[in-house]
């Protein structure tokens, strides 16, 4: 990532897997998948597999966390070690710490904390295969898994990410386009208000391009939108609450 690669990643307008710029990866999910959590998901993000699991409200461990105003909530990012192509070392790392934070950070903009004051309500996102883009796909799943469990929220949080590749800026770069590319900003909406409540950047952009990257990100994360609502619907039927 970042710099010039002589990498070649676009030909003939098309990206090595035969997307076109502005095109997502394919993207499943399933609302409601675990018997034991309180909410779970699954989603398929191109070859990204992950698996969400909410617990709560539930009683804060330890007690002296507990917020007499509102609930708190806890998120852990979790990449198996089998999710890479090396064997992953097994447990947190400094990465996953970082994303962990941040998706709690943007998960907190929406759930109704308040509602439900010394008490924790806890995200477990497990990474099964990773293919680049695994903190959008985790948190994407998060969010409709805190649906699935009744938490009450604002609206859902949906993550997707845009980069550049070959000096073109592209949706969701996939597993080479992130090890060859020259950028890429992660970012997670509130769909019905349009406000960005994560955003990262890796590599570099000019204004221009950053304009473009984030139309396109907003785009397709809006498309994913789409999918969480269906996967929701599929489990509950019916119409998915548009506030
Ligand atoms: P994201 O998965 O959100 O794009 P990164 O940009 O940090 O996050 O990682 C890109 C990809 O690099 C991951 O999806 C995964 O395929 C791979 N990767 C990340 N961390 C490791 C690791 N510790 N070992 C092997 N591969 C990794």
């Amino acid at each position: 990532m970042g710099g010039v690669s002589n990498v070649p990643l676009i030909k003939d307008g098309k990206r090595l897997d035969g997307r076109k710029p502005d095109e997502l990866r394919d993207v499943r999910i399933e609302a409601g998948v675990l018997e034991r959590a309180d909410g779970s998901a699954y989603l398929e993000w191109g070859s990204n597999k992950v698996l969400a699991a909410v617990y709560g409200p539930q009683e804060v461990l330890p007690k002296h966390l507990s917020d007499p105003t509102k609930a708190v909530l806890t998120y852990r990012y979790n990449m198996a070690p089998f999710s890479v192509d090396d064997r992953k070392r097994p447990g947190p790392d400094r990465r996953s710490v970082e994303i962990s934070k941040i998706s709690a950070e943007a998960l907190e903009k929406v759930v109704l904390l308040e509602q439900f004051p010394n008490t924790m309500i806890k995200v477990f996102v497990e990474v099964l295969q990773a293919e680049a883009g695994t903190r959008c796909a985790a948190l994407t799943a998060a969010s409709v898994a805190l649906a699935d469990a009744g938490i009450p929220m604002r609206d859902l949080v949906v993550a997707c990410a845009a980069g550049k590749i070959n000096d073109t800026v592209v949706l969701d770069l996939g597993k080479s386009e992130d090890n060859f590319g020259q950028a890429d900003v992660p970012i997670a909406i509130v769909p019905h208000t349009g406000e960005i409540v994560l955003m990262q950047m890796d590599g570099d952009l000019t204004r221009d391009e950053y304009t473009q990257a984030l139309d396109l990100a907003v785009k397709g994360s809006m498309q994913v939108y789409e999918l969480q609502k269906d996967a929701l619907k599929r489990r509950y039927g019916g119409v998915v609450d548009e506030q």
